[in-house]
């Protein structure tokens, strides 16, 4: 028996009891697919207000910030192989060293062009779209990366609320420390905070592991105190990475996020054309980068990433799709 007061959601035209569970006489929105069995967990962490705990509480420890211990992708693995074959071929095969050599340096070269590649999931998971139930539920992730800054950061803000739209700031440590007010601010408006690197160094894909780790470690730490919750996601500086990131993610327990479009805010100084890049073939379950640090400035000084979303955001609104936080599209 339900003894709780029921809750009636407006946006999906569903009424839930406090138990979570949808009333009998539920009526279907159309964003709800009725063939997609999971839409009530998605719907319910889209519509509840979200109330985050802090680092300290048990509650964190949920599935869905436990990452899974990490295992090296096949491409790590067959290069693993290849490199012990290779010493066990050489006492064999003395004279032929420079074969060997070659086959070697073939497959450091591969996996150096796997790095540069920001969409390959040859190094280890990539994030590259959203799960499928959030695209059913036509939502799309925005984010913003090696902010936060004090004149773009802002408008941003003032945008997406202006819409009622969430995003994700992949935060650079040092500037979040700089800026910290602006940080509590993202947090305080509904938005999520996500790890982008203490110094966002531009050899940060050359670094062994024990740097990597203090890197993206000295970044979440300083995170978690500003934001007051431990960033989930990880973004390399301008998506370079090596085949020790995703051991040191794995230890700290982020995973790691791409995009499935970007505009080049950060190099393009016409809006228009930035623009043009995020919404060719745009639909839901996208992943969208733009920057609210580093941004390129139009002609008349204004950052070109601000006057690409005053003209995405009614292009959503008008596409049917809702730009959510990464969390929340997740279902964290
Ligand atoms: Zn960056």
């Amino acid at each position: 028996m339900r003894g709780a007061t029921p809750v009636f959601h407006r946006s999906c035209m569903t009424t839930y009891y406090k138990d979570g569970k949808p009333s009998p006489t539920k009526q279907t929105s159309p964003l709800c697919k009725p063939q997609e069995k999971d839409c009530e967990k998605w719907r319910l962490n889209l519509m509840e207000p979200r109330i985050r705990p802090s680092a300290s509480s048990p509650d964190r420890a949920s599935a869905f910030d436990r990452r899974p211990a990490w295992r090296p992708s096949v491409a790590i693995r067959i290069s693993l192989w290849l490199h012990a074959t290779l010493l066990a071929a050489l006492p064999l095969f003395p004279n032929s060293w420079i074969w060997l050599l070659a086959v070697l340096l073939g497959n450091h070269l591969l996996l150096a062009f796997s790095g540069l590649w920001p969409k390959s999931s040859l190094l280890g998971p990539n994030l590259v779209r959203l799960p499928r139930p959030a695209a059913h539920n036509g939502l799309l992730a925005l984010t913003f990366d090696d902010g936060p800054d004090p004149e773009t950061t802002p408008a941003i803000l003032y945008l997406l609320d202006s819409y009622g739209a969430k995003a994700s700031f992949f935060c650079i440590g040092k500037r979040a420390e700089e800026h910290s007010e602006l940080v509590r601010d993202i947090v305080r408006r509904g938005h999520s905070v996500e790890n982008h690197s203490l110094r966002h160094p531009n050899l940060f894909a050359c670094y062994s592991l024990g740097a990597l780790q203090r890197e993206i470690q000295g970044a979440q730490s300083v995170l978690a105190a500003c934001s007051g919750t431990p960033p989930r996601f990880f973004r390399s500086p301008m998506g370079f990475r090596n085949p020790f990131l995703d051991p040191a993610l794995s230890r700290i327990g982020l995973r790691y996020v791409s995009w499935t479009r970007r505009g080049f805010d950060a190099a393009c100084q016409k809006p228009e054309t930035v623009l043009r890049r995020l919404i060719r073939n745009l639909s839901e379950g996208d992943i969208l980068l733009l920057h609210d640090g580093n941004s390129a400035c139009t002609s008349d000084g204004k950052p070109v990433s601000v006057q690409v979303l005053s003209s995405l955001l009614p292009i959503l609104h008008a596409r049917g799709l809702r730009a959510v936080s990464l969390p929340m599209a997740m279902g964290g």
